[in-house]
């Protein structure tokens, strides 16, 4: 890819795919998880000129956010980082291939750093591997178990810090 406005110098994707396996492109009917069909390995997009608006508008938040070091790069960290639309919410989408790799000690002390800022502000930071989510918490992880269409996902004080839920979609009602 090329530099755009607002992706600081420096900053493209160079040989790193993830986002073409971890989201989905309905244009396409690629699902979630799955490699798109058009992807060149290592080499980026097979149909640069003519991909999908919902391709061309996405950069996760390696490319956006210089102070992320190179062990950040998707490729390497085996997941991929992202704003939430709407919130300040940070998603850290995994890949399947490698689920765990965010609790690593490279990532896991960053990533509770940033869920007590986030959490202080209502906000919060995900992990979600397919439609299986955790949340992240300044000292530990809530396993939040399949989120599906509709579920809210909401964050709490509680005692001696926060907790995070999901209230279930027809969840109260008779
Ligand atoms: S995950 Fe980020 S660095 Fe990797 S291809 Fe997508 S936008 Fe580029
Ligand atoms: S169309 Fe291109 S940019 Fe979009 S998911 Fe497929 S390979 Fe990636």
């Amino acid at each position: 890819m090329t530099a755009l406005d607002g992706i600081p110098a420096g900053r493209d994707c160079g040989s790193c795919t993830l986002c073409c396996k971890l989201f989905p492109v309905p244009e396409l009917e690629k699902p979630a998880g799955r490699w798109c069909r058009h992807i060149a390995q290592g080499r980026g997009c097979g149909i640069h000129a003519t991909r999908p608006q919902v391709c061309r508008d996405f950069f996760c938040q390696w490319i956006y956010n210089p102070a992320l070091g190179p062990e950040w790069k998707p490729e390497r960290a085996r997941f991929v980082l992202s704003i939430y639309p709407g919130s300040n919410t940070l998603l850290v989408s995994a890949d399947p291939g490698a689920p765990a790799a965010w609790r690593g000690p490279l990532y896991l002390p960053s990533l509770r750093r940033w869920a007590e800022a986030a959490l202080a502000q209502g906000d919060q930071v995900l992990v979600f591997t397919g439609n299986r989510a955790v949340a992240v918490l300044p000292d530990r992880e809530a396993e939040l178990g399949e989120i599906g269409p509709g579920d809210r996902i909401v964050s709490l004080k509680a005692p001696g810090g926060y907790d995070v839920l999901v209230e279930r979609a027809g969840a109260g009602h008779a």
